[in-house]
């Protein structure tokens, strides 16, 4: 099976407590390719890039088979800038700024190879441009997920609303799922997403794991313990698309395949954050991957006896 993954594709500045960066790649498209990698996935990127952006990030993404026929230059604009600050806990950051740039007029194209692909993931970005490439999918895909974040909720209630109604997975934070369903309970806040559309809703913790709520039914996993936590971006997107990845790969949607999908998502995420930026995920091999698989199992399965 095929996926196609529309996201940003962008430069970053990002702060923590143990350093700094000037502009780096980054962006949720990317971190969604390079989880789909480093699972060998046939995936393709619909985004946007200015004249500014360097060939090698593409050449790069390239030499991954990662698709991006889909990524379009739009010569005389700039990318897609965003840059946060992390605070001492890691869990939470603010955002210092968010330059839309090309995205602010950005029609999205559907390469005709991807138009068909059976998983689709609306990766974080403006609602209007998720729902115009689902709209440009010549089949319905087999399985929509849907990742997004407090910024378009500020800004673009209505239209995520829209997107919302035709996804079958959502993926958010809890603050998110707060803001979304104004309820401080994520079982009720679950509840409420729910008739929303998604018949299944992810919620990610940070640091303290994630939930999968689905058809009365809930399903908890940790995040590792790990000793180096350097920078969390991109985590939440390398989760997204190593879950998408694994089901992509396995072509079964059912709950009991989506539970290995969140351990895939968490263990890729493990990596992301051990570097700044892009640098741990681009190079994560499949033995390192399946031992965080394994750690997870470990750190989970015990006696139920009593
Ligand atoms: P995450 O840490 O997984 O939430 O995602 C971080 C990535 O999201 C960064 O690489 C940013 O370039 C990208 N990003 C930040 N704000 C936005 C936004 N409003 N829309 C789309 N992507 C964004």
């Amino acid at each position: 099976m095929k996926l196609l993954a529309v996201g940003t594709v962008a430069f970053d500045a990002i702060e923590t407590p143990f350093g700094k960066t000037d502009k780096i790649l980054g962006g949720a498209a990317t971190y969604i390719g390079l989880a789909a990698a480093a699972l060998d996935t046939d995936v393709s990127l619909v985004s946007v890039i200015g004249g500014d952006f360097p060939q090698e990030y593409l050449d790069m993404m390239t030499s991954k088979n990662i698709n991006v026929d889909g990524v379009e230059m739009v010569k005389d604009g700039k990318t897609f800038f965003w840059s946060g600050k992390y605070h001492n806990d890691l869990n939470t950051r603010d955002t210092l700024v968010t330059e839309l740039n090309v995205l602010a007029d950005f029609d999205p194209k559907v390469p005709e190879h991807s138009s068909e692909a059976e998983v689709l993931l609306l990766g974080n970005l403006d609602p209007v441009v998720q729902l115009s490439v689902l709209e440009k999918m010549k089949t319905q895909p087999k399985l929509v997920i849907l990742d997004t974040m407090n910024f378009w909720m500020d800004i673009a209630w209505d239209n995520l609303m829209k997107v919302i109604a035709k996804t079958d997975v959502i993926t958010i934070n809890d603050e998110e799922a707060r803001q979304l369903s104004r309820e401080y309970s994520l079982v009720k806040a679950a509840k409420k997403i729910h008739e929303l559309g998604p018949k299944y809703v992810i919620i990610k913790k940070g640091e303290h794991g994630a939930l999968l709520f689905h058809d009365g039914k809930i399903f908890a996993i940790p995040a590792l313990p790990l000793e180096e936590v350097f920078d969390p971006t991109g985590a939440g997107d390398t989760f997204a698309g190593g879950f998408a990845s694994y089901l992509t790969k396995k072509g079964d949607f059912s709950f009991e395949s989506m539970k290995t999908a969140i351990i895939v998502g968490s263990a890729m995420a493990s990596f992301t954050v051990e570097k700044f930026g892009t640098e741990r995920i681009e190079n994560v091999t499949k033995e390192e991957l399946s031992a965080r698989i394994n750690q997870f199992k470990e750190l989970t399965t015990f006696e139920s006896a009593i």
